[in-house]
């Protein structure tokens, strides 16, 4: 028997044997709050991470590496920010100015300071006093990659393939535990023709639910949409759907009914390729895909599903964790 049963059915539960979420206990953030696990900060979507949580993603981690091993993706760890022009020519703020976060900073002389101090101390608004820099916050991980790729010259005939990790801004404060403002993604992308790019959402999609259920989490997969913005965003939207370009791997972490999207499966055709120029060395436009992790999420799914102590998780998804 596991010393904590799980919050949701997996099917390795034995009928009878789970308890679902009960309705009437604490809110998921309140008892993540209370054992520790996440530490608030006063804003929405803006927490601590306590060690075990780390140590939970690092080991997860780990296991990612292990199952992509072969594929010998590069890896490069981009800063959670970048050039504010990437993000303009990205079309971000076009699609989704809502979430889309920029770094703003001081640039005046004394003058300017000490009225900027006298707005602090009168409680009023300061940020007339800021100017935006030169720097926006990464919304993806995989948005600085695209341009970098693009100025190395044309996509090889075998195709290229990357492994990227990176904090993300998205300004969606929310109460709900797995909507964070700041999360990471550990993002696998795969830059080449279109059955290269294909192929390869083929793989994470088989890859991604063996992963999960190692793990004794349920999950299905699903065809999704991005949350493109306003009127013009619905068709957006249904096109997306319409063509599969994008999956969704969904873990109950607040409900059976409502289950969250923790990986990303997204076909963008030749999306970016057109946009930054990324050809081939056959000259055609280069494809691309990208297999997103939401790394707090899966974190956060794991301690929902075997409990805030992780010394009491099942034995079984300790071995895979921690070997
Ligand atoms: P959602 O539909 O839940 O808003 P999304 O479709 O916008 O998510 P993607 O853009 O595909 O998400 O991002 C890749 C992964 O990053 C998601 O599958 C998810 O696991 C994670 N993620 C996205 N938004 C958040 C967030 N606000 N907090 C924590 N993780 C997130
Ligand atoms: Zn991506």
């Amino acid at each position: 028997m596991n010393a904590v049963p799980p919050a949701f059915p997996t099917s390795e539960t034995p009928a009878g044997e789970s308890e679902p979420a009960a309705e009437t206990a604490k809110p998921f953030l309140d008892e993540l709050f209370a054992e520790g696990v996440l530490i608030p900060s006063g804003v929405d979507g803006l927490y601590g991470r306590s060690g075990a949580f780390e140590d939970v993603i690092d080991r997860f981690e780990v296991l990612i590496e292990r199952l992509a091993h072969e594929d010998g993706a590069v890896k490069i760890h981009f800063p959670p920010a970048m050039p504010r022009v990437n993000m303009e020519k990205s079309g971000y703020l076009k699609s989704f100015p809502q979430l889309a976060g920029s770094i703003h900073s001081f640039v005046g002389g004394d003058a300017d300071h000490c009225r900027l101090l006298a707005a602090i101390a009168e409680g009023a608004d300061w940020s007339t006093f800021q100017q935006a820099t030169d720097l926006v916050l990464t919304p993806a991980a995989c948005y600085p990659l695209y341009p970098t790729v693009a100025a190395k010259g044309a996509v090889p005939e075998k195709g290229l393939l990357f492994d990227l990790k990176s904090y993300c801004f998205r300004h969606e404060p929310s109460k709900e535990p797995t909507r964070m403002q700041f999360f990471r993604m550990r993002e696998n992308v795969c830059i080449g023709s279109p059955e290269q790019v294909k192929e390869f959402r083929e793989r994470w999609l088989e890859r991604g639910p063996k992963l999960v259920r190692l793990l004794e989490l349920p999950c299905t997969l699903d065809v999704a949409n991005d949350p493109f913005f306003g009127r013009g965003g619905k068709l957006m939207a249904r096109n997306q759907r319409d063509q599969q370009l994008k999956f969704e791997l969904l873990i109950p972490v607040n409900s059976v009914e409502e289950p969250t999207a923790c990986l990303s499966f997204n076909y963008h055709q030749d999306h970016f390729g057109t946009l930054w120029q990324m050809s081939r060395e056959n000259g055609e436009v280069a494809h691309s895909a990208c297999v997103g992790f939401g790394l707090e999420r899966i974190a956060l799914a794991l301690f929902r599903q075997h409990g805030t102590d992780v010394e009491a998780w099942p034995k079984s998804v300790r071995k895979v964790l921690w070997g």
